[in-house]
């Protein structure tokens, strides 16, 4: 071999090894994946608007923190290369401006292109978002990032069960899940579920499953009446895991949709993916099946009266705290936080005029003007001032609380600051910007002490876990507000009819399974 034989076998040589290495790192490389999504529960029934600010935005490696699958040394986190785009998230409210939705579309979509291609989509959403002239935003938003990211790419679908799951989302998604417990004490749970089996069908090479099955179920009901730590929920939702266990069946899951919005879309879906055609096509008419013939089934989870009924029981009972949902105007279901009523006909009765009477404590109600106020009289101070009602004054105005400051917990930038203002033997929180109250320590850091209030009223619809552990006893108050829970006083004109149980004896409907086109079939 001369000198020159020796160059181009040596050439050949390296350019089959560089070939090699090319091909062993093609096969050994693991998958790209971005995260993205936008995730918002908002009533349409709600004279409140939602902005870009309402929403906690993550961008980039900061969306990790978000998920605690994810963390740095996760089973998860090595198994893929992920790109995480943009992922945010507010407490329900109400509609969201199509200026909000256009910009925060923009980034999301910017940031997906700077780390094109991919072959995975961690799609994150709720489900029940509202955006002003723009119906089924979901299927809007995943329709653009399937845009961007091309037909091959699998997108898996994450979501809160009070979504709602369109034609669009259905086809667009190839694989799609919701939490299976209202409390939705799985929510991690289902979101990793989501992530894993996107990189189960990555790493087997599987790709989409062969069958998606949507059944739409024309319920819509609130979900105080469906929470699964009661029946008939209960049992509908624990079939769902003994299905996705059967050959051939990827995932299932039940939607109950989310009644504050009056869209086409919105009402109960059934959705299960898989290869197996007759075992997903049977496995989705079972699953629907059972939800329609428990319709009838579905009460209140605790029992409900108008608010003056709740409040002599409260006055009357023995048992610490007794817990009133004030579910009509409950923020995390879509209202706007700051309806007066409630507290009004608290302040009016005479049982807690004297600061000997039953102790009650209020949470909650934004004023920041009085909130300014009060850190003007100081710990201590009299103060007179209004709050609430800034956003939804249908039903009452702006609430004068005339008494003493006894709690101011500043932040630091102070738009977190709350104060508790003492009037007879009732405590009102008084927040900034509108707040849920859904732990212990949300009172205690005030200087409250709930276990020990006669009486707690709280805006909110089931009790989350933490009060629930607490209640000495609980009613839920049929209050007015955004989230009205009497469907049948809810003004809907485009959802479609017939509905249960608005349309109480509607004939059966069709449950049959309708498959779905693959994301990359038209
Ligand atoms: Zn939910």
């Amino acid at each position: 071999m001369n000198f020159k034989q020796l160059l181009i076998a040596s050439v050949i040589l390296i350019s089959l090894s560089a070939c090699q290495s090319q091909q062993e790192k093609r096969t050994t490389e693991k998958p790209r994946i971005a995260i993205a999504g936008l995730a918002i529960e908002c009533s349409t029934f709600s004279p409140a608007q939602s902005n870009a600010e309402d929403f906690r935005v993550r961008r980039g490696e900061e969306i990790f923190s978000y998920y605690p699958f994810l963390h740095e040394d996760s089973a998860a986190r090595q198994r893929a290369q992920y790109f995480p785009a943009l992922r945010g998230h507010a407490i329900p409210g109400g509609i969201v401006t199509r200026a909000a939705y256009d910009t925060l579309m923009a980034q999301m979509l910017q940031l997906l292109k700077e780390n094109l291609p991919y072959d995975g989509v961690f799609f994150d959403i709720h489900g029940a978002m509202s955006v002003v002239g723009l119906d089924d935003p979901e299927g809007d938003m995943i329709q653009r990032v399937r845009d961007v990211v091309g037909k091959d790419v699998l997108i898996s679908t994450s979501m809160d069960l009070h979504g709602n799951v369109s034609w669009q989302l259905a086809h667009q998604s190839d694989l799609i899940t919701c939490y299976r417990l209202a409390p939705h004490e799985d929510a991690i749970e289902s979101k990793k579920r989501a992530l894993v089996n996107l990189l189960d069908r990555l790493e087997s090479g599987k790709g989409k499953p062969a069958y998606k099955a949507w059944i739409p179920v024309p319920i819509l009901l609130p979900g105080e009446k469906t929470s699964t730590r009661i029946e008939p929920a209960k049992s509908l939702y624990a079939q769902v895991d003994p299905i996705t266990k059967q050959p051939g069946v990827l995932d299932a899951a039940i939607w109950v949709g989310y009644a504050w919005a009056d869209e086409p879309r919105n009402r109960a879906v059934v959705m299960v993916t898989g290869d197996d055609k007759q075992q997903v096509k049977r496995s989705a008419e079972t699953l629907a099946r059972s939800f329609w013939d428990v319709r009838k089934q579905f009460e209140f989870v605790a029992p409900v009266a108008p608010l003056d009924e709740c409040l002599e029981m409260a006055i009357h009972s023995s048992k610490k705290p007794f817990i009133i949902s004030d579910m009509g105007d409950n923020p995390t279901a879509g209202g706007a936080g700051d309806v007066t009523w409630t507290l009004k006909q608290i302040l009016e009765h005479d049982a807690f005029k004297k600061s000997d009477g039953p102790s009650l404590i209020y949470a909650s109600l934004p004023g920041p003007q009085l909130i300014d106020k009060a850190i003007e009289a100081g710990l201590g101070g009299k103060i007179e001032a209004f709050a609430g009602a800034e956003i939804d004054n249908r039903y009452a105005g702006p609430v004068m609380l005339k008494g003493i400051v006894e709690a101011i917990c500043q932040s630091d930038d102070n738009a977190q600051t709350e104060v508790v203002v003492r009037m007879g033997s009732v405590r009102v929180i008084v927040t900034k910007k509108r707040k849920p109250y859904h732990y212990e320590s949300d009172f205690t850091n005030l200087g409250l002490d709930p276990r020990n209030a006669d009486i707690v009223v709280v805006k909110i619809g089931y009790l989350v876990p933490e009060l629930y552990d607490m209640r000495g006893d609980w009613i839920m108050a049929l209050t007015p507000g955004g989230v009205d829970q009497d469907l049948h006083r809810l003004p809907y004109q485009r959802i479609d009819r017939p509905m249960y149980p608005l349309d109480e004896d509607m004939a059966d409907p069709d449950l049959t399974a309708r498959f779905v086109p693959l994301s990359d079939e038209e």
